[in-house]
């Protein structure tokens, strides 16, 4: 078959996915290359199960990370850069970013190189997960991260850097602002463009899912101009484009006396701050959240700590046309090579991109095999530690996976 037919292409803002896609792969560092194994072979086992053998996903190993580094001298090397742009979507393993020096991001790079602007993380509460809270089958809450902007996109100097310098001079001269000479610098920039385009799809997938209330999350209060704009931005979206859809908090309020009409979706916003208490104090007032950047990030690990674990957590980094769907977790280094590791949340990117493509049976025969695992409390140490059971190694997770999923 010529590879032309095995790209998933856009037509008219619809997906058209062949019955055989190339689908490129990246192992990445630390307990990466064993997930990704396993979810590969999960993928592989639901897809064959939903379609006998008319559909099937070619994966195409693409080199990245460490590995990449001492084959190339490039931890992202061009040729990934290159097929990657040719086929769009991928499933990722975690890939090191080191702290406060080295390298950036190439999670961020991939994002912006695809124009992946919105990251998004289901955290839904699984049957027989040991959570924290009392009542844990409350949590069902979807994460609209935007993925492009904010403090993320790494515009900083070093505090002793001549650009640092330069800014500080320009700051503290032009702008009558005042910078102590020894501070770093970083900038976070908010764009109008970009926040509004992530409360479209935020809203959209919330009518198209039955979601009933968006959240939208910021430190307004004190970041006015970003923060403060990002959420002013996002109402503007609500109630221009989706007014026959949606109502405000404040219009329940003074025209419903505080009840939502139904068939509505409530939007309203909340303050970063309070919503990491709200979140466990309350967790069923929680339902999308439409999140920057980096709140985003810090949210949906506090997310998946009321579900018991980020181990088990999948997401989608999703574009206009294109999507890379990994575990939100990251490359848990101690636990790499020591067959340890849960697989559980690549398994889950695995079921969003399989959903994502149009491939709904086997997202639910991945889903419906998970839970199953769960249930019957098969679990590898990090939950098993929890619910004071025998772990199974990763392999011995994906093993009993496999299983339930071939009856
Ligand atoms: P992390 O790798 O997620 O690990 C934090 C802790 O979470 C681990 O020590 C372990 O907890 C637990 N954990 C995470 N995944 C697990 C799994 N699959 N199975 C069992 N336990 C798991 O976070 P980090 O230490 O902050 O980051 C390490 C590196 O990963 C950094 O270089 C970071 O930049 C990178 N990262 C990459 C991505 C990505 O590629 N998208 C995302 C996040 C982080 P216990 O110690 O409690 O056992």
């Amino acid at each position: 078959m010529d590879s032309k037919d095995n790209l998933i292409r856009l037509n008219d803002k619809n997906l058209l996915t062949p019955n055989n896609p190339i689908i490129p792969v990246i192992y990445g560092d630390g307990i990466g290359p064993e997930i990704t194994q396993c979810a590969i072979e999960v993928i592989n086992a639901a897809v064959l199960k939903s379609y006998h053998k008319v559909k099937k996903v070619s994966w195409l190993k693409l080199p990245a990370g460490e590995e990449a580094e001492k084959k190339y001298g490039d931890r992202f090397p061009k040729i990934t850069e290159r097929s990657l742009l040719k086929y769009r979507f991928m499933l990722k393993g975690p890939l090191e970013t080191p702290v406060g020096k080295g390298f950036r991001s190439i999670n961020v790079h991939i994002r912006l190189l695809l124009d992946l602007y919105a990251n998004i993380r289901p955290v839904k509460y699984i049957n027989g997960l040991d959570s924290p809270l009392k009542d844990p089958k409350k949590v069902d809450m979807v994460i609209f991260r935007e993925n492009t902007d904010d403090l993320y996109t790494g515009i900083e100097w070093r505090y002793d850097s001549k650009d640092a310098a330069a800014v500080r001079k320009f700051l503290n001269y032009k702008m009558n602002v005042s910078i102590s000479g020894d501070s770093g610098i970083g900038i976070k920039p908010m764009s109008m463009e970009k926040t509004k385009r992530i409360a479209r799809l935020a809203i959209k997938y919330a009518i198209a899912n039955r979601r009933k209330v968006i959240t939208i999350m910021h430190k307004g209060n004190i970041m006015k101009f970003t923060e403060g704009a990002f959420r002013e931005w996002a109402y503007q979206v609500a109630i221009e484009e989706f007014r026959k859809y949606i109502v405000t908090e404040e219009e329940v309020n003074q025209k419903y006396n505080g009840r939502l009409p139904d068939g509505k979706i409530l939007v309203n916003d909340r303050i970063a701050d309070n919503m990491f208490q709200q979140i466990i104090t309350r967790p069923g007032s929680y339902d999308l959240i439409l999140a920057p950047n980096l709140n985003g990030d810090y949210i949906s690990d506090a997310a998946g700590a009321l579900i018991g674990n980020i181990g088990v957590l999948g997401g989608a980094n999703i574009g206009d046309f294109g999507g890379v769907f990994e575990a939100v977790h990251g490359t848990a280094k101690k636990y790499a090579g020591k067959d340890v590791a849960n697989p559980m949340g690549i398994i889950k990117a695995g079921e969003l991109l399989l959903t994502h493509i149009g491939w709904d049976d086997a997202a639910g025969v991945i889903s419906r095999s998970v839970n199953k695992m769960i249930k019957e409390r098969k679990v590898t140490n990090d939950i098993a530690k929890f619910m004071k059971v025998k772990p199974l190694g990763t392999k011995e997770f994906t093993e009993n996976l496999l299983d339930i999923i071939g009856k």
